[in-house]
């Protein structure tokens, strides 16, 4: 319940507006679908998203003839949770690290304020609580208060922290941090990465070294670069999202702060848009306030 709770907001803004669109009609007809698409557009689906989900209704009132607005529900509820299949596994409430990868190393990306130090430490309290071994690594070390926040977050939750001064080589902080873990025989490894967007170059170049010296010592790493968006930013995460997809390969998605905002239909715009997964989403600022994205209990929580 803690879902349906997270996302009130987006909720009711999206079901308000979806009466209205259908206010006083009983089927679905070209008016109805103009103000459906207004719906998904302000509840921030995103355009492309939006022109998709519009295409999929008609072909399904062109097929049947007639549908009522009474199975309008139903029949978006259907129609999101397939686009959302098309890039989410999302039937788990757990995620699980593969044991056959150890260090099983995330690499985390994201501008400063969408609640990346945030993710990390929810991330590392849940691994600890399914019994794995996490160490933290703070190669955000372009800004002090950035590495202070995540030794906060490390002795939260009691998981080990490796660090250097601020204005170190982020590179070599991840180096360390890998070593550390091989050596403590670690189950994860979670790194923050600096998310200066200043430069698209300087950016990639950045995230392409860290990820160079991590493979000196565990191949094959980073298993996960997980990009943390904020969802209640609406068309910046998407540009955002964009950004940092072309400077590296993002391979799953954490969208923040849910539940501060009605603009929760980012998470399928961008999921669909940039055909990566939704790995978890942020209700909350609380240490439990992180879930395993599940695209069906996210579509039920809209529509139910
Ligand atoms: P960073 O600069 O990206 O590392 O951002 P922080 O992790 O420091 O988070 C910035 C602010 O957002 C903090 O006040 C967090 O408590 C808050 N925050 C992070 N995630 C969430 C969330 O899911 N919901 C809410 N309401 N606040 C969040």
């Amino acid at each position: 319940e803690t879902l349906d709770k997270g996302l009130e907001k987006s909720k009711s803004s999206f079901f308000g507006k979806l009466s209205k669109a259908v206010a006083g009609k009983s089927k679905v007809d070209d008016e109805v679908l103009d103000n459906l698409e207004e719906v998904l557009v302000t509840s921030d689906v995103g355009v492309n998203t939006t022109l998709k989900v519009i295409e999929r209704i008609e072909e399904r009132v062109a097929k049947d003839k007639y549908l009522g607005t009474d199975e309008l529900n139903q029949i978006l509820r259907e129609e999101i949770a397939a686009l959302l299949s098309e890039t989410n596994v999302g039937e788990e409430t757990e995620f699980i690290i593969p044991k056959d990868k150890k260090p099983y190393v995330i690499m985390v990306v994201g501008v400063n304020g969408v609640g990346k130090t945030t993710t990390i430490g929810k991330l590392a309290y849940q691994f600890k609580k399914q019994g794995l071994k996490v160490v933290l690594g703070a190669a955000d070390t372009f800004r002090a208060a950035a590495i202070d926040q995540l030794q906060v977050w490390a002795d939260r939750v009691e998981v080990p922290i490796v660090k250097q001064s601020m204005g170190s080589d982020p590179a070599s902080v991840a180096f360390d941090t890998l070593q550390s873990a091989v050596t403590q025989n670690a189950d994860v490894v979670i790194i923050d990465t600096a998310g200066r967007l200043h430069n698209k170059v300087n950016l990639m170049n950045e995230l392409t070294k860290v990820k160079r010296v991590m493979q000196k010592v565990v191949a094959d790493t980073p298993n996960d670069v997980l990009l943390v968006l904020d969802g209640s930013t609406g068309q910046n995460a998407f540009e955002q999202a964009k950004q940092f997809t072309a400077a590296t390969d993002v391979t799953s998605l954490a969208v923040t702060k849910l539940d501060g905002t009605a603009k929760g239909g980012v998470v399928i715009g961008i999921s669909d848009q940039f055909k990566i997964p939704v790995k978890y989403i942020g209700v909350g600022e609380g240490i439990e306030d992180l879930q395993v994205f599940n695209k069906y209990e996210f579509v039920d929580s809209f529509f139910k």
